[in-house]
């Protein structure tokens, strides 16, 4: 069993830590720096970018995300955790934590399109798997270094190495592939 972090702030935690008991292993909420001792993996859930970002910075626990990276911590970002990663955010800088070689763009559906769902194939998984996505980014641009997993009319799923982002959210369906994903082929 595994244990796998996840970032505890603020947004959709409880429904990755259900995902993970789900899946059989162990979740850990990270609220401060102990918290990440012993952890395996660390999931950045969805939420609001700018609210999670400034906890992290006041809590220290970014500094030590970035030295546990650099050490080759698996880590996945869905939907605001995405934005946290990335290098490059459309018009607004970088992520608090840019370790993914992306440029996203936030809010980027547009307000009608604000939550929708869509079943999407993923070729890695050779299965649809369904995708949530709730005032979404949008991945505007990868780098050469990046694998995309899944897609729309832009990339929604994408793999650098042991950096997982997701613009949507797999923990509010009833499937458990992108957790799966995570834990056995990211983290292994
Ligand atoms: N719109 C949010 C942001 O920019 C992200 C939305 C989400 O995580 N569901 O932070």
């Amino acid at each position: 069993m595994k244990k796998i972090g996840v970032l505890a702030f603020q947004g959709g935690v409880i429904e990755h830590v259900k995902k993970i008991e789900e899946i059989g292993h162990i979740p850990v909420l990270v609220k401060k720096i102990e918290d990440l001792d012993g952890i395996d993996g660390l999931i950045l859930p969805g939420g609001e970018s700018t609210t999670i970002g400034k906890f992290l910075i006041e809590t220290g626990v970014k500094e030590k995300i970035l030295s546990l990276a650099e050490q080759g911590m698996p880590m996945w970002g869905t939907c605001a955790g995405a934005i946290l990663l990335s290098k490059t955010i459309k018009n607004q800088g970088s992520g608090v934590l840019p370790l993914l070689d992306i440029v996203i763009e936030r809010n980027a559906y547009g307000s009608q399109l604000d939550s929708f769902k869509k079943e999407v194939f993923v070729l890695r998984f050779n299965k649809t798997t369904e995708c949530v996505f709730i005032r979404a980014p949008k991945i505007v641009d990868v780098g050469s270094n990046v694998e995309v997993l899944a897609q729309l009319d832009t990339p929604i799923a994408v793999l650098q190495g042991t950096i997982l982002a997701t613009t949507f959210h797999p923990e509010l369906t009833s499937q458990n592939y992108w957790h799966s994903f995570f834990v056995e082929n990211v983290i292994k």
